[in-house]
């Protein structure tokens, strides 16, 4: 006997889907193993609790499969758990070597099976990429990567190295032996800066406006764009940032670009900076994102800007829930 996983997400809650997306799965199931129907001795279903429109069991008879025994069971809801998820066992008599088949956000799940995935999410600073960003990385258990920090840590060397961030020259000669490693520790990331951990240090509003002028110069970018290339080629990831849809990685499976309003965006980056503690002035804020907006869409090489193909979502009245389930609906549609 062999037994056969399988697994595949849908868009949303409703029979329709359900139908659609069990009956999908079984015929991939069936048609990468070669089966006959009657070789099937018993489809086991489970779904994730958010699931309740309809049996994937029944669906599976719906679709054909009348002869073996069905069954459909609801899964515990695990925290961080890939949502409007169903999954199978299919038991067959046969002794063969089981393709597992894993469609649609279940890819996700077993990326042995499944091919490396990049999304890239790009947009102007409190647009909401990285709240959403680590929510999609969390989701499909993928790396998330934040390339602005790498370019802030950029500039926190130079403001510490005393080299005026217009000193084109100067700063090419100090980056010429950074050390920029980023690690996770309990899922998050981690930057660091010639072997010292800078994380927080980073996120300090004065180094904001430096990384966005730092960012500017060609050396420092291509080092930065090379080292991301690096990690996206390796694993699956989602990064964010301005340029990499465009830039970093044209050929990203997923692109999106995310907009607000600057007086949501300042607003956004005030609450987030008052919560951890920094003594912030909304209105400086708000000049100061508008500045570094101008020097990041007017800079000759990789500028802020939306590639063609991303699809782009003004989150200035969404909360990030609602921006989440845009974005997986789009994923899933494809995967
Ligand atoms: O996203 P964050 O605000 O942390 O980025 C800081 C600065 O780094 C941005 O203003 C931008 O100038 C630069 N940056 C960039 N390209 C990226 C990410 C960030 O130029 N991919």
């Amino acid at each position: 006997m062999t037994a056969i996983r399988g697994a595949t997400t849908i868009p949303e809650d409703s029979a329709e889907e359900i139908k659609k997306a069990v009956k999908e799965l079984l015929e991939q199931i069936t048609s990468r193993n070669n089966l006959k129907q009657d070789e099937i001795l018993s489809l086991v279903f489970s779904n994730t609790k958010d699931i309740r429109s309809y049996y994937p069991s029944k669906a599976a008879r719906e679709a054909g499969f009348e002869s073996c025994s069905l069954f459909s069971a609801q899964e515990p809801d695990i925290d961080g758990g890939l949502k409007l998820c169903i999954r199978v066992m299919m038991f067959v008599e046969r002794n063969l070597t089981p393709q597992h088949v894993y469609l649609r956000g279940a890819r996700m799940l077993r990326k042995d099976l499944a091919d490396k995935i990049n999304i890239a999410i790009d947009g102007p600073a409190g647009s909401g990429k990285s709240t959403v960003a680590k929510a999609l990385a969390r989701d499909y258990r993928i790396l998330y990567l934040d390339t602005g920090a790498m370019y802030r840590a950029c500039a926190l060397k130079v403001l510490k190295a005393g080299v005026s961030v217009e000193d084109e020259a100067g700063i090419v000669d100090l980056m010429k032996d950074v050390r920029l490693d980023v690690s996770y520790r309990d899922g998050e990331q981690r930057t660091l800066l010639d072997g010292v951990d800078v994380s927080e240090e980073i996120r300090e509003p004065s180094v904001s406006m430096a990384a966005s002028t730092v960012s500017k110069y060609p050396s420092v970018r291509m080092h930065m764009t090379e080292k991301q290339r690096e990690i996206a080629a390796k694993m699956s990831c989602v990064l964010d940032g301005r340029d990499i849809g465009t830039f970093v990685l044209p050929e990203a499976d997923f692109k999106f670009y995310l907009t607000a309003t600057p007086e949501v965006r300042a607003r956004r980056r005030y609450d987030e900076l008052r919560a951890k503690g920094f003594d912030v002035n909304y209105e400086e804020l708000l000049s100061g994102l508008l500045r570094r907006d101008e020097q990041d869409s007017t800079r000759k090489l990789a500028p802020l800007k939306k590639a063609d193909d991303a699809i782009e979502i003004d989150t200035s009245d969404m909360t990030v829930q609602e921006v989440l389930t845009v974005i997986r609906a789009k994923i899933q549609e494809v995967i």
